[in-house]
């Protein structure tokens, strides 16, 4: 079915609901799934319409932030939502903008309670713009490095199940997020919601990468990154190339957030980039002498951070094996010995 009559409120509050869809079955509605990989890029516009926002129709508010994309502004579209606009400098053919549509049909396809949730995008330059889900909570990274919030253990573990979740879920539909770090890791009243899944390329896409600059690197992103993505940096930027992003990558992406939760800091603490650029390559893993954890925790860790991208685990394993980890708060108490501690802050 065309499902083009009617008003689209009804179709997008059954997308603001919590996911209990079986990612197996198929895309459901008016998306045919076969008809979406068989046709050219121009049937990704034509299935992209009903997504399509009237740039007019958003009543822009604040600018929230600014990062890779452009600017981030908090506005109006049938409620509170975020407007993420592209900066226009490089999309600037046919080419490149069913790129960018390509990529944001991938969130399409989210459904689920740890996702930020999208409701549509503006897809007529100059103006691009991706529409989501206002997040009222704070970022883990807030949490974590601005405000220095400890979290006991069994929120920890709480976090990471969720992270782990909505990553499993991800996954499961196809889409590798390609930029998991605690920057885009909300927290809603105890909810976890990530966001900006799928978009790194769309990222690139508004970068001008054969300037001939060096590769801009914002600070704390480089530990996120695996060996095999480290590796091809300089490549990638040198050929226009894409990044190695895989699920496995994701997965190395979440050991960081991982240990980010545990020791309030970033690993590598200190190191230049040259540096951390030049260990993870090799196949060094941080250095664990700020966390004093159990060993369950840290092999949670370890696996995660896995050289080869192989023996990562999936996010169905990370469930299980965060599941084991015992939750009790921590007590100061000599019988509870302390699982882990964070080094105090200078
Ligand atoms: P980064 O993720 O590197 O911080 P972004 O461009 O994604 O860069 O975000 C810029 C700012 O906008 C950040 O402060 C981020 O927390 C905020 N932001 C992004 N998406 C949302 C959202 N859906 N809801 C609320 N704030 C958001
Ligand atoms: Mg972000």
């Amino acid at each position: 079915g065309s499902g083009s009559t009617g008003t689209d409120d009804s179709e997008r509050t059954i997308a603001g609901r919590v996911d209990s869809q079986d990612s197996t079955v198929s895309d459901g509605e008016n998306a045919d799934p076969r008809c979406f990989r068989q046709n050219s890029v121009s049937s990704v516009s034509q299935s992209l319409r009903e997504w399509d926002i009237p740039y007019d129709e958003l009543d822009r508010g604040e600018v929230i932030g600014r990062g890779r994309f452009g600017i981030v502004y908090s506005g109006n579209w049938h409620g509170h939502v975020a407007i993420k606009e592209l900066r226009m400098d490089y999309v600037n053919d046919e080419k490149t903008l069913e790129a960018f549509k390509a990529e944001v049909s991938t969130f399409r396809k989210t459904r689920h309670e740890n996702l930020v949730l999208f409701m549509g995008a503006c897809m007529k330059p100059p103006r691009l713009a991706i529409v989501t889900s206002l997040c009222k909570g704070r970022t883990l990274y807030t949490h974590i490095h601005v405000q220095k919030d400890k979290f006991n253990m069994s929120k920890t573990i709480m976090i990471a199940q969720q992270i782990s979740q909505g990553m499993g879920y991800l996954h499961a539909r196809g889409i590798v997020h390609k930029d998991l770090k605690t920057k885009n890791i909300f927290l809603e009243s105890g909810k976890v919601v990530i966001t900006d899944f799928g978009l790194f390329n769309v990222t690139r896409l508004c970068h001008d990468t054969r300037r001939g600059n060096w590769l801009s690197i914002p600070p704390g992103w480089l530990c996120y990154l695996s060996p095999e993505v480290m590796r091809n940096l300089r490549v990638a930027q040198k050929q226009d190339d894409g990044l190695p992003f895989t699920t496995y990558s994701d997965v190395y992406g979440f050991g960081t957030v991982w240990y980010e939760l545990l020791c309030g800091e970033w690993p590598h603490k200190g190191l230049p980039p040259e540096a951390i650029i030049w260990q993870v390559g090799r196949g060094m893993k941080p250095s664990l002498a700020n966390l004093q954890a159990s060993r369950d925790v840290k092999d949670i860790l370890m696996a995660c951070w896995s050289y080869r991208p192989d023996e990562r685990p999936e996010f169905s394993t990370m469930q299980a094996n965060l599941n084991k980890l015992p939750k009790k708060r921590l007590h100061r108490s000599p019988s509870h010995p302390i699982h882990l501690s964070r080094s105090a802050e200078s």
